[in-house]
């Protein structure tokens, strides 16, 4: 596996990160165990980070993993904007991952200056943490250019996790072409920069080379979180980056597997899960939810929301 260094002064990590979302109970496509079975394999393969999130409520999955293989490293993310919600979460997280130290801890979705400044209290409290040797990087993770160039001018940031993929898919307030620029600018600083959505959370599956390969002609992106819920998509998208021959069965076995958020015919039509979607893919029709499948990037946030547990990826 190849292996890269996160940033100036980051940790050297695979180039790969595991992205869990893919075998947590919010995207809900596999079991627990079999979640757990799918991060095995992939740590057995060369994959040394691991990257989740509060609200992907898969902490429980990964603590065994984390404690079969103490070497490796994780990474999560939080939504709190105060000092107590941000003190709260890093307490939760140490405990329920059963690790002292967290690698990197990011704010969730932050999508401009303004939002982190919005959130300065809880970024005060990570930068502690930091200084106490309970958190070792710190960062934010965005789907936007904004937030990455707001990232960038952050005091004492160490890593942006971008939405990033060759179609531009989910990025929320500018082209593709801004959001490499950002990135680009963010790398020249010294920050460590590893993508997010490569595959468009699934749009762009039947081109998995030219989604790997596009991440990889940028040397700004410094690596690269897949989400994957199946053997045989690690094992293809290793293979391929190691430059291993590939059979014409496992491309047709990756590359046929479909994602779609489904929407249960008992929805009620509350709305709640409209505005919880900051990809603006859902709106209310004839008094039920529906989904915009180009704005939808499949990552299962809203499936939480609803009382009715009418959403989930299917
Ligand atoms: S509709 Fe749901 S799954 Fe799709 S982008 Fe919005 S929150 Fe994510
Ligand atoms: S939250 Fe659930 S019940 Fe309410 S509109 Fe959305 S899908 Fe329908």
């Amino acid at each position: 596996m190849h292996r890269v260094r996160l940033g100036w002064w980051g940790p050297e990590v695979s180039e790969v990160c595991f992205g869990s979302l893919a075998i947590s109970p919010l995207q809900g496509r596999i079991s627990h165990i079999e979640g757990q079975e799918v991060l095995r394999y992939a740590v057995t393969q060369g994959i040394d980070w691991i990257d989740t999130a509060e609200i992907y409520d898969n902490y429980d999955q990964l603590k065994p993993i984390l404690k079969i293989f103490p070497e490796l490293r994780i990474v999560t993310k939080s939504y709190a904007s105060t000092a107590e919600e941000l003190k709260t979460s890093l307490e939760t997280s140490r405990k329920l991952l059963g690790r002292d130290i967290l690698d990197m801890y990011l704010l969730h979705e932050q999508e401009s200056h303004h939002t982190l400044k919005g959130h300065a209290a809880a970024w005060d409290t990570l930068l502690e943490a930091k200084s106490r040797g309970i958190v070792s990087s710190v960062g934010i993770s965005t789907h936007t250019v904004q937030g990455v160039r707001a990232g960038a001018l952050q005091p004492g940031l160490d890593v942006i996790h971008p939405l990033v993929n060759f179609q531009g898919l989910g990025i929320h307030d500018g082209s593709l072409g801004e959001m490499i620029e950002a990135i680009k600018f963010a790398a020249s600083m010294g920050i460590g920069i590893y993508a997010m959505k490569v595959f468009g959370g699934g749009h762009l599956t039947k081109e998995p080379e030219k989604a790997l390969n596009f991440i990889r002609s940028i040397p700004e992106i410094h690596a690269m979180a897949l989400g994957m819920s199946s053997i045989e998509e690690i094992d293809f998208n290793l293979s391929f980056l190691a430059g291993d021959s590939i059979s014409a069965t496992l491309r047709q076995t990756v590359t046929s597997k479909e994602k779609k958020l489904y929407i249960a015919d008992w929805c009620q039509g509350c709305g709640k899960c409209i505005e919880t979607c900051s990809h603006q893919a859902l709106s209310l029709k004839d008094g039920q939810a529906c989904v915009d499948l180009d704005r939808c990037v499949l990552c299962g946030y809203c499936g939480r929301i609803c009382p009715h547990f009418c959403l989930k990826i299917v």
